[in-house]
């Protein structure tokens, strides 16, 4: 039985889902007004993993993750640049998936857009409007949370003790607000901004009855489990929870909430991975499998470094996974029973990919013993690797002769860098990168490989 932990009940239990067999997921998925940060590189995978473990386990998935494709922080990018805002999210989202394709995550099976569903976002203000949870003042429209009475559920925290921070400290006409933790559910737009009809007003929804609103209409009442990263948690998550409270309607039934990447930005983080400061950079100069390797030997409720130390390691532990599989490549077999159901068990108990990692490793340490005396037992450990690696979605690759000229380029590419000459190395890097190659820096210096 898998379990995990919930976010709510601050317990790890089942997952108990709605309709035997099926898995409805709902993941909150990107603001579209720049390029993705390691943090969102997170929490795909690591939903990534889930989704294909639990389909490796025979449950079929439905994976919905929007597109928050209207927000402050587009309209102001757009006017900074005087450019059409659908300009700016088309090009994101484009960037997104392209990111999300490198990384080896899977499409979500649904994709909503947040400005698909104004109409029937208006239409549940509304509701909660007539309930009398909802009021409008001079800027937009509002709910009540003292009218929900368990408001603070998934912070763990009462709504006295989140006054001492300040409440929403983002919205504009705060003086008439009932209480400073209220939300805006509708912002009246400004002239020139995008705006659509609503009976209070032109606008645009605010983000938390954006979700809630996709994640019923798509999935239904009492869906199955609700993800996102731990940032999302408050007040995202507490507020588009607090409006299904609000309008009678049962919600998630677990809270999945994946932990956060320390150093992710700013300083700390382009000191210690040279001049990766986002998702991109990162794709750009490592092999995409290392991130996924780093965070599968990471608990996914932990923070998780991001440091060339780790990435390192991460490089070297897939080479000796590569070096295995070219090495066992003739080898063909059942998959050992026993070394899956350890498998499952470990994956079964909260995700805990960290010691599921190791027993794979242990796996390849057995089958290369076995490989080395001869021993029968061999295809079938073999096999097992190559089950295990697929369920948390890492593709093991032969290892691939590096030609001369590539040789010599990784060479010039070492010497530019040590130079600090970086205009010449990212020269160099981008030729071998064109050429077919994945660079990757090391301690060692530059190392090749094919995707
Ligand atoms: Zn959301």
């Amino acid at each position: 039985m898998f379990a995990l932990y919930d976010t709510l009940t601050r317990e790890v239990k089942p997952l108990a889902m709605r309709e035997k067999g099926k898995l409805g997921i709902y993941l909150c998925g990107p603001t579209v007004y720049g390029p993705p940060h390691l943090g969102h590189g997170r929490a795909t995978i690591v939903y990534d993993v889930l989704r294909r473990y639990l389909e490796w386990r025979g449950i079929e998935v439905r994976l919905v993750s929007n597109i928050t494709d209207i927000d402050d922080r587009i309209i102001e990018r757009a006017n900074r640049e005087g450019r059409p805002w659908q300009d700016i999210t088309h090009k994101c989202e484009s960037v997104w998936f392209d990111a999300m394709g490198r990384l080896g995550v899977q499409q979500p099976t649904d994709i909503p857009h947040a400005t698909e569903y104004v109409q029937q976002m208006v239409e549940m203000i509304g509701t909660l409007v007539e309930r009398g949870v909802a009021y409008a003042t001079s800027d937009g429209v509002y709910l009540s949370v003292e009218s929900v009475p368990d408001y603070g559920a998934l912070a763990h925290q009462s709504l006295d003790e989140m006054l001492a921070g300040g409440g929403d400290r983002e919205v504009l006409g705060a003086g008439e607000k009932r209480h400073p933790a209220d939300f805006a559910l509708w912002k009246f737009s400004k002239p020139g901004e995008p705006s659509w009809p609503s009976p209070w007003g032109g606008g645009r929804p605010g983000w938390h009855s954006e979700c809630v609103v996709m994640s019923l209409e798509l999935l239904g009442e009492g869906f199955d489990l609700h993800c996102g990263g731990a940032d999302l948690r408050f007040p995202h998550h507490e507020n588009e929870r607090a409006q299904s409270v609000a309008l009678g309607r049962s919600f998630a039934r677990h809270w999945m909430h994946n932990g956060f990447v320390v150093d992710a930005e700013g300083e700390k983080m382009s000191k210690s991975l040279g001049n990766v400061t986002n998702l991109l950079d990162l794709l750009d100069h490592y092999d995409a499998r290392a991130y996924r390797m780093l965070l599968l030997q990471t608990h996914y409720r932990s923070p998780v470094k991001v440091g060339q130390d780790n990435i390192d390691a991460s490089v070297k532990a897939l080479a000796g996974l590569d070096a295995f599989a070219a090495r066992s490549a003739t080898l063909n077999g059942k998959a050992d029973a026993e070394t899956l159901a350890r498998f499952v068990e470990l994956m079964d108990n909260d995700l805990d990919t960290p010691n599921a990692m190791a027993h794979i490793f242990d796996t390849v340490r057995q089958a290369n013993t076995a490989i080395d005396s001869g021993d029968a037992a061999a295809a079938g450990l073999v096999a097992a690797v190559h089950e295990m690696c697929g369920a948390v979605g890492l593709t093991l690759g032969a290892i691939v002769a590096v030609d001369d000229d590539a040789k010599v380029k990784a060479a010039a590419l070492d010497a530019a860098r040590a130079a600090k000459d970086f205009a010449k190395a990212d020269a160099l890097r981008n030729e071998l990168q064109s050429a077919g190659w994945i660079v990757e820096t090391t301690k060692a210096g530059t190392a090749l490989r094919r995707a």
